[in-house]
């Protein structure tokens, strides 16, 4: 039986950038062979279960030779796998994606190609250059920048590249002085404007802009390293007009959300949105409770009581899943009035089609009680499903106010697995701000990191190069008790102001 290998263009670092083909393929991985270029976030979207494997290269640092590679995807086609191999940008534009799909072919392995947003156009784009524009160049060449231009036999035809609108040239930072040179010897005018842009679409997006003849010297001085894209041409010029990426309020921020895998994907979206690129590291993973035999009663009496209060969307979660196992459905609830901590609690109600009757303006516990209040709970039987963790200011005082209050514990949230290492690795590449959505994001957090990137993280609080931003007054005390400098806090505990009071505190809102 053979299995499939998916040659997929991983795009050029904006995770966005990856095209719906792309993601089709990782979500049915088996495994996934990627490479320096290709962000790993990707990696998240191949099921938790697929073998991960990294054959990158750096500089001249390979881990596997292009034959190695070339036979890994045979083996695991001819074994039956669906193979995601995953590369930077498109796979074929120098990739070497041809010359896997060659072996795969004479192999016998069947595959597919999914092309990919090639950094020779991205990159130039998100800088503000057009590679083509119908003002100033009609077409575009790409160009490998790796071949040394000063060889006898080069293949490049420098005298046909001199002659044309616009050249862009990958892997070229370090034979950037001597294909200037060329170009210039074969005719363009050492005027030409051109432009170096590194990591294009990432948080770590630089852009040099010069003429072919100051270029190399300016790209030297900034000491700018690959990978860059080196665009020679006209079209240069129209970068003052249309560069827009490197104006949004977050860009250059690299941004960690902290939250469950799930709950995450809002507030990242809005930080992409915005420019920031997000690093997701889930610091808790809910379960079922140690004992999951309270909720389970609870759900089987779920007709009994007056009151359900909900703390959050995990809880409603639980209550219903409880539920639907005990027999029952929404109808047991009938006779109940609901209250929610927040607006989305509330929605993760509504999506059960249960309007609340009481939901708190401010998301915490006093917030709730204040709403609650004048409901007359005295004599009620309220029920509280929640994390197995919690304060206990709100079941104290319903119960002096004269409640019946049983809480249960709904869910438990517990460290993930393998998150202290990713923390590890985002604080290696760099990171400007942490986000925190609840005080266990905070607790789990520190709880995952090693001593030394604790004191790490504290440090860089403390001297303002790590921006902490906490979603609410609990949140920042808690952060703030765990040693951390916490600068944004927002005047609504939603995920909307947050990233708002982040935009401001840069000063770009
Ligand atoms: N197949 C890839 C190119 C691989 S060759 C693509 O289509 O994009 C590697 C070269 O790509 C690097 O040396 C650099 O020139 C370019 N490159 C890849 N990602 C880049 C990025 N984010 N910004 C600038 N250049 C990039």
């Amino acid at each position: 039986m053979s299995g499939k290998v998916y040659l997929v263009g991983a795009g050029p670092g904006d995770p966005e950038l990856l095209t719906l083909k792309g993601a089709r393929c990782l979500g049915q991985a088996q495994v996934v062979v990627y490479d320096f270029l290709a962000n790993p976030a990707l990696l998240d979207l191949a099921p938790a279960a697929a073998e991960r494997i990294y054959v990158g290269k750096k500089g001249g640092d390979h881990t596997l030779s292009q034959d190695e590679i070339n036979r890994l995807l045979c083996d695991f086609g001819k074994a039956g796998k669906i193979v995601v191999r995953l590369k930077g940008g498109d796979p074929f534009v120098f990739g070497r994606g041809g010359e896997e799909a060659s072996a795969l072919a004479s192999a016998g392995v069947s595959f597919e190609v999914v092309p990919g947003v090639t950094s020779a156009i991205a990159a130039p784009a998100y800088a503000g250059i057009p590679v083509t524009d119908r003002r100033c160049s009609t077409e575009v060449a790409f160009v490998t920048g790796h071949e040394d231009p000063t060889k006898v036999s080069s293949s490049i035809n420098w005298p046909a590249l001199a002659g044309l609108g616009t050249l862009v040239f990958l892997m070229g930072v370090k034979n950037l002085p001597d294909i200037c040179a060329q170009l210039i010897t074969h005719g363009k005018s050492p005027q030409t404007p051109a432009a170096a842009v590194r990591w294009g679409t990432t948080s770590q997006q630089e852009t040099i802009t010069g003429t072919l003849e100051s270029l190399p010297r300016l790209v030297s001085e900034a000491g700018l390293k690959p990978p860059a894209v080196f665009v020679v041409g006209e079209v240069v010029k129209l970068r003052p007009e249309i560069a827009w990426f490197e104006k949004l309020p977050l860009f250059g921020k690299r941004v960690l959300v902290t939250r469950t895998r799930k709950q995450a994907s809002k507030l990242s979206r809005k930080l992409r949105a915005m420019g920031a690129e997000v690093i997701e590291i889930p610091t808790i993973a809910i379960q079922p409770p140690a004992d999951p035999g309270p909720l389970n009663k609870a759900a089987a009496q779920a007709n009994t009581y007056d009151w359900l209060i909900f703390t959050s969307a995990n809880g409603v979660e639980a209550f219903f899943a409880a539920l639907q196992d005990a027999g029952r459905d929404v109808r047991a609830l009938a006779g109940a009035l609901l209250a929610a901590i927040g607006p989305a609690t509330a929605q993760a109600l509504k999506d059960k089609g249960l309007l609340p009757e009481v939901t708190a303006k401010s998301f915490v516990a006093e917030g709730l009680l204040e709403a609650l209040k004048g409901q007359g709970l005295a004599g009620k039987r309220v029920l509280l499903p929640r994390a197995a963790q919690a304060r206990e200011v709100l079941p104290e005082t319903l119960r002096q106010w004269g409640a019946v209050v049983e809480v249960v514990p709904a869910y438990e949230s517990v460290p993930p697995k393998g998150a202290g290492q990713n923390l590890a690795e985002a604080l290696a590449r760099g990171l400007e701000v942490i986000t925190f959505t609840a005080s266990s994001t905070v607790e789990n957090l520190l709880a995952l990191v090693s001593p030394a990137d604790r004191k790490r993280l504290q440090d860089l609080s403390a001297q303002g190069k790590l921006t902490v931003a906490a979603i609410g007054p609990i949140t920042a005390e808690t952060a703030r008790r765990h040693g951390l400098n916490v600068q944004v806090v927002p005047e609504a505990y939603t995920i909307d102001a947050l990233v708002r009071a982040l935009a401001a505190h840069f000063n770009r809102p």
